[in-house]
């Protein structure tokens, strides 16, 4: 006989790691106790030393799909006199850390069960147990435990008790165990909030969106807006009544073999499509596929998912093609409190798909692709959040406030970071008010009291005078500082490296914007040491929707005042008032100097006539590079000089020149990426040289356009060590992370 004592760290929290090593020690015939503690789990078994031998390779072998195990440490105990093993109460005194489990996709089991006829779940749509179901978006306060949940309104019929309180069963503790006959239910409500489709709604449901109409299905994070995208007619009503032109919709099919019919899909895109937290993976798209010509308008890429919860295995017949976009009108945030989406839905949605669990949190779908092999996040949301990130060694608690646009939140907590789902552009009041619930929210959840709040530089963003308005320490850190740093803070990077920070714009110290920077950069600090040329913007925010504004300065730069005769695609779509625009920049007058990388996309994409004016944010970088597609271009002239500032103007004047004779705008695209990626390149090896540097980090927007990304990589690999984000999106979602990354770093 003997008695071990074994301590596990990692997420081993409210994964159902306790039930787990309750029945292995029944397995393996052991007595002892398992509880949780601040530090992860402590086990002490005790019985013949083989098999405790044996039951100690099967905790780290067959430890539940959502737990981590970081650690395992025994040590011996002396025997003690016991009958059996227990499921302890944590130690009194002991502060837990809470960790809040993301929302996970229906797992195998339950899908098992929910097509089983014999099943007392067959087709119940909440079916859930201790590997999947809601956790984030239901939980009202710690600790977890189901009275905190939104599930306390649904006492639990005696065969749900039996399983919640049955070590042995798959549903013990799963907090939203549920069934028909306690659970919560859907109903279908037409326009006017009158019950409609009889005994089985789901398949009325099923039937409305065949005939394509729009409704709001409430799911776990909120309300979704569906429609069949199958369906021209269905998905244009659908775009005109959100006030969303062409920004691509997100679709949801009904298998596996579905996508593979719309999309081409590696075995990694299909592990990320399948896995727990089952995000938006945007995928390439076939030729000639059956969608809708509105779903994703000229667009290469399409944004796919897969049923998550019960409910989307009985709306969607293995080669359904649903819409399933954020419900919202466009720049609102997504509604999911069920009054208020009716409300604001009312004039979009023909029907209203609801249930009668309150949806605690907000948490938008998450979306990411592969890039080399791994998932790049575009989106941290559902399935992702609120897991926290290790940012290295124990520091103190600190509130990082993010930035303006796709805005997040980090809170700190010893040597984890939670930052917060999606949050959105923090340029209204509802998402500003959703910003500042979600921060007391998280705050309560993980029991965290900052001891100083970080923000951006930017005068004028509003997560900035919120953080300014908090009675504590500010820290201040630069935006593309912040970018980079999310990447050091991801790696645990405690090095030197140098930073390619492109992106839209960001707040520089010198009253610029700044968006093309070249930095060497630890957590603690920076050093600019070179940039993309200061070119105007010509009219300021005006110029980031009009690609046109920016282009047109070129063209003036290059050809002087009659430029239009130069390219007649591109004159023929200028505005009545462009000349005037050119004055007014030429005076100085509302044409603030930018550096920004992403403009340069825009102006080459205007410049090739491609695209004048976004309608979403992004749309000529996109276009540029779907027109580029996967030809290798050829290296145009630039200019770098001995500061260290790189022009791309003879690269426009190459692509303008190229154009007149001939050449093809696709090639002329793929042309662009080249030489950006060959430029960087350039820029990095001489900086690398001069400051002896060996590692090379990557953030910012403008690294969402993969080509760019995987040509500047290639470029690179063999003589640097290349950091890309990895856990938090390179667009501005990920700068929390550097922000608190930095200040934890510096202290204040
Ligand atoms: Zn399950
Ligand atoms: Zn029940
Ligand atoms: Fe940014």
């Amino acid at each position: 006989m003997k008695r071990a004592g074994i301590r596990v760290a990692g997420i081993v929290q409210g994964v159902g790691f306790r039930p787990f090593v309750y029945r292995l020690a029944k397995a393996y015939d052991l007595t002892g106790l398992v509880f949780n503690d601040a530090a992860g789990v402590w086990i002490e078994i005790q019985g013949e030393e083989t098999a405790i031998k044996e039951a100690l390779a099967a905790l780290s072998a067959e430890a539940p799909p959502r737990s981590q195990i970081t650690a395992v440490e025994v040590r011996a105990l002396s025997l003690q006199t016991e009958t059996g093993f227990v499921i302890a109460p944590s130690p009194s005194g002991s502060k837990r850390m809470t960790l809040i489990s993301p929302d996970i996709a229906t797992c195998p089991d339950c899908r098992r069960e929910l097509l089983d006829k014999r099943d007392r779940r067959y087709g119940y749509p909440f079916i859930n147990c201790t590997n999947c179901g809601p956790r984030y978006s239901i939980v009202r306060d710690v600790p977890y435990d189901r009275p905190q949940t939104t599930m306390v309104s649904f006492p639990l019929c005696p065969q749900c008790q039996r399983e919640y309180e049955d070590p042995l069963d798959r549903r013990f503790h799963a907090q939203p165990n549920a069934c028909g006959d306690c659970g919560p239910s859907y109903q279908l409500l037409d326009g006017a909030g009158t019950c409609v489709g009889g005994e089985d709604v789901l398949a009325a449901c099923r039937d409305r969106l065949g005939q394509g109409t729009v409704v709001a299905i409430k799911g776990i994070g909120g309300y979704h807006l569906a429609c069949d995208a199958r369906s021209e007619l269905a998905v244009k009503k659908l775009r005109q009544r959100k006030y969303r032109e062409e920004k691509p919709f997100a679709v949801m099919c009904g298998s596996l073999t579905a996508v593979q019919q719309l999309c081409f899909l590696s075995a990694d895109e299909e592990a990320l499509l399948t896995g727990p937290a089952a995000p938006i993976v945007l995928l390439r798209r076939k030729p000639l596929d059956s969608l809708a010509r509105a779903v994703a308008p000229g667009n290469p890429c399409l944004g796919v998912m897969l049923p998550y919860a019960p409910l989307h295995y009985r709306l969607l017949a293995a080669s359904d093609v649903l819409v399933m976009t954020s419900g919202n009108v466009s720049e609102e945030p997504i509604a999911y409190k069920d009054e208020d989406a009716r409300k604001r839905l009312a004039g979009i949605a023909d029907y209203f798909l609801v249930h009668n669990r309150e949806i605690h949190c907000r948490v938008d779908d998450s979306v990411a692709r592969i890039f080399d092999q791994k998932p790049y996040l575009l989106r941290r949301s559902r399935g992702y959040a609120p897991a926290p990130i290790s940012v290295g060694k124990p520091g103190p608690a600190v509130l990082a406030c993010g930035g303006e646009a796709k805005n997040t939140f980090c809170l700190t907590k010893e040597a984890q970071s939670f930052i917060s789902p999606h949050i959105g552009d923090l340029e209204n009041q509802e998402i500003f008010q959703a910003y500042q619930e979600t921060i007391e929210h998280y705050k309560r959840l993980f029991d965290i009291q900052p001891q100083a709040v970080v923000c951006d530089l930017h005068p004028e963003y509003l997560s900035g005078k919120y953080a300014a308005g908090l009675d504590l320490p500010l820290v201040k850190v630069q935006h593309h500082h912040a970018h980079i740093a999310s990447v050091l803070a991801e790696h645990g990077c405690r090095e030197k490296v140098l930073g390619v920070a492109f992106d839209g714009t960001g707040y520089g110290p010198d009253g610029r914007l700044w968006g093309g920077e070249f930095l060497l950069a630890d957590l603690t600090g920076y050093e600019r040491l070179g940039h993309c040329r200061y070119l105007p913007l010509p009219g300021g925010a005006k110029a980031v929707r009009e690609p046109w504004r920016q282009a047109a300065w070129v063209m003036q730069q290059l050809y002087g005042d009659d430029f239009a005769s130069w390219q007649p695609g591109f004159a023929r779509q200028l505005p009545a008032g462009a000349q005037l625009v050119l004055q007014a920049t030429a005076a100085g007058i509302n044409a603030p100097l930018t550096s920004s990388a992403g403009r340069l996309f825009d102006t080459a994409a205007a410049l090739l006539g491609l695209r004048l004016y976004n309608t979403f944010e992004g749309q000529a970088a996109i276009e540029l590079e779907a027109a580029a597609g996967s030809k290798t271009g050829c290296v145009l002239p630039y200019e770098l000089t001995a500061a260290n500032v790189l022009d791309f103007c003879p690269s426009f004047a190459a692509l303008l020149a190229q154009l007149q004779q001939g050449r093809g705008r696709a090639e002329l695209a793929a042309d662009f990426h080249a030489t950006v990626a060959a430029a960087t390149e350039a820029v990095v090896r001489r900086l690398a040289r001069q400051c002896g540097v060996r590692t090379v980090a990557l953030s910012g927007g403008v690294f969402q356009n993969m080509t760019l990304l995987r040509q500047l990589v290639e470029r690179l690999q063999g003589d640097f060590t290349v950091l890309v984000n990895r856990q938090v999106p390179a667009n501005d979602g990920g700068i929390s992370l550097g922000q608190a990354a930095v200040a934890r770093e510096r202290g204040w």
